[in-house]
């Protein structure tokens, strides 16, 4: 079971965040001050599995919460979620020990990629390999192999290839790939999203091996064709 405590005073935001984190099958707890934050933490002891928090907290400045979770050696996984958007706040969050930072506003698919990333960082027994077939990415090194070569990949290129190594037979809208890859923010109708996967696939596809990325006309794109 994976616990996650979500420390926000805006009651709107907390729901938001227990309802679409409880959809994905995590237990969420929720606390609207870093005094509820830090009994919720005391109580959860060892079984909590990360904490989403926001820094404007109506008692203490939720950057000071983090610092005293750390100088109490608390090694929860903690994701700093604000609105604070200048680099030396992202600065003084990291190194207060906040394991990653993200900023209001984000797709909430992003926020998911980001909580799922911090829980594997935090337990090193889950695998850090994706694998399809004879495809495996290592969402740690970044490194992509098929039949025994590696494949080079930018920083988007692995966002497509885990997004669809994540759901290798689904169909993935252009839309939904905009949204979880690039910003929700992007102009819809701009193709690049055709663009990449081109790259993907031209990276992924050699000769002799099987064509992976499916063109399905008016629908967007699948890894495999569904066996
Ligand atoms: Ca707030």
């Amino acid at each position: 079971m994976t616990s996650i405590l979500v420390v926000e005073d805006d009651h709107r935001i907390a729901a938001f965040f227990a309802k679409g984190l409880a959809a994905e099958g995590y237990t969420v707890t929720t606390a609207g001050d870093a005094g509820a934050a830090l009994d919720a933490l005391a109580g959860a002891g060892d079984g909590l599995s990360l904490v989403l928090l926001d820094l404007g907290l109506p008692d203490v400045d939720g950057m000071a919460l983090l610092r005293e979770l750390r100088a109490a050696n608390a090694r929860v996984p903690v994701l700093i979620v604000t609105a604070r958007q200048s680099t030396s706040d992202k600065v003084a969050g990291l190194d207060a020990g906040a394991t990653d930072y993200i900023t209001k506003p984000f797709a909430f698919d992003e926020l998911l990629a980001r909580i799922r990333a911090a829980l594997r960082a935090a337990d090193p027994e889950t695998s850090n390999v994706l694998s399809v077939e004879d495809l495996t990415f290592d969402l740690v090194s970044k490194t992509a192999r098929r039949g025994g070569h590696s494949i080079e990949l930018t920083p988007r290129e692995w966002a497509l290839l885990e997004m669809f190594m994540r759901n290798p037979t689904q169909i993935l809208s252009r839309v939904q790939i905009l949204n979880r890859v690039w910003d929700y923010g992007f102009d819809p109708g701009s193709n690049i999203v055709d663009v990449y996967v081109g790259y993907l696939r031209r990276k992924l596809n050699r000769p002799g091996l099987t064509p992976m990325i499916q063109t399905v006309r008016g629908a967007g794109y699948r890894l495999v064709p569904r066996a």
